[in-house]
């Protein structure tokens, strides 16, 4: 059977770099050649058209050496003081490397609450996608300089798969220093048998997975929370790859067949995302729209004020809402750009009105990317 390229088809990826592959283990610097190897991979991936998102750890690591806090455990204030040092070195190097083939990195730094609270995923997810669009690479990081302990990923890998969620990525590359999931720990059990596919995480892939790796001295990702990722992204419509990240170029040894588990996604991004919309979140409030806006979002277009005649409810910005036609059927469910007394304020009035009212250009009152239609409104 012929390999089949596990890129080229992904539209939109995300690549979740570790501290141990970046941070060089000698002299506790950024491994420039690794990193400029790594650069090619990226634009090779841009220069075909897809978009590229990086998760990149370091700054711990980084940070430690520029403030000699040697190899010893860390407190927590440490910890933080390491990431806000290590974090700009960081930068500097992505900077350097993206530069080389004339991309664009752009830090973006998130906490839990980026991705766990809607109204902050919503706004974090419009600063990926606005990045992307404009043509940046975005290199997002934990926010790890005020990052308590209780209030952190603390492994980039389950970061990757929350950005890979938000970006509407189709693909998840996580570099490691292993090549994909095993039945059992192979530095353990030399026989253990490599997986090439998962189609399904169930609880006995989740077994073979076993803790984090103890001998990882930087870094705190194990295949525990790789394959936590990797349920993730699975449930976002995004595939992940475990593939081996040390060699140089890992994106072009992958293409060319190099060893790796590809975890399968349940469907596209896109339909994932509107099954969230449509499904999982509760909805705050209600928007009502008139025949003519119905009739838009019926033709798959976003939802703007002129076409609002009422918003009912206490709802905040990327709450969800129903969106109820002059009939008095929901239509659809959709995630507000803006609160209800703000909808309220703006129903009814054309787009050059609005601006004056609030003082800036909020854009749709639901965007078209965040409205599902509801079953019985399709009827
Ligand atoms: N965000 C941490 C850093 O930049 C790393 C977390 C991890 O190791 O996954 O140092």
């Amino acid at each position: 059977m012929a390999a089949v390229n596990p890129i080229a088809r992904a539209r939109r990826v995300v690549v979740k770099v570790g501290s141990a592959l970046l941070v060089d283990a000698e002299t506790g610097r950024p491994d420039g050649s690794w990193l400029a190897a790594l650069g090619s991979d990226l634009a090779r991936l841009r220069s075909r058209g897809q978009d590229v998102v990086v998760v990149s750890s370091g700054a711990v690591a980084l940070g430690r050496r520029r403030l000699g806090l040697g190899g010893r455990r860390l407190t927590l204030a440490e910890k933080q003081a390491a990431a806000s040092a290590g974090q700009s070195e960081l930068m500097r190097a992505w900077e350097a490397t993206l530069d080389a083939h004339r991309l664009i990195a752009a830090q973006v730094l998130l906490t839990p609450d980026d991705t766990e609270v809607r109204r902050r995923f919503v706004n974090a997810r419009a600063t990926l996608q606005t990045l992307i669009v404009n043509g940046a690479t975005p290199v997002v990081n934990e926010n790890d300089a005020v990052a308590t302990e209780e209030l952190r990923y603390g492994d980039n890998d389950r970061l990757a798969a929350r950005v890979a969620q938000m970006a509407g990525a189709d693909l998840l590359v996580l570099l490691s220093d292993v090549d994909g999931l095993y039945t059992a720990d192979p530095r353990k059990w030399p026989d253990a048998l490599h997986l090439p596919r998962v189609e399904r995480i169930t609880p006995e892939i989740e077994a073979m997975a076993g803790g984090p790796n103890p001998e990882a001295g930087v870094g705190s990702g194990g295949m525990t929370t790789k394959i936590a990722a990797a349920r993730i992204a699975a449930a976002a419509g995004c595939r992940t790859l475990i593939a081996l990240g040390r060699a140089l170029r890992p994106l072009e040894a992958l293409e060319s067949g190099a060893r790796h588990t590809a975890f399968e996604a349940s469907e596209a991004p896109a339909a994932a995302y509107k099954a969230w919309i449509a499904g999982t979140l509760v909805p705050r409030g209600v928007v009502v729209v008139d025949a003519g806006a119905a009739r838009a979002l019926a033709g798959g277009k976003s939802l703007l004020a002129a076409g609002v005649t009422d918003a009912q409810g206490h709802f905040g910005k990327g709450d969800a809402v129903l969106v109820r036609g002059p009939d008095g059927r929901d239509i659809a469910r959709g995630l507000a750009r803006l609160d209800a007394s703000d909808i309220r304020r703006i129903r009814g009035r054309r787009s050059e009105e609005i601006e004056a009212v609030l003082g800036y250009w909020p854009g749709p009152v639901i965007h078209a990317d965040d409205l599902a239609a509801s079953e019985a409104g399709a009827a």
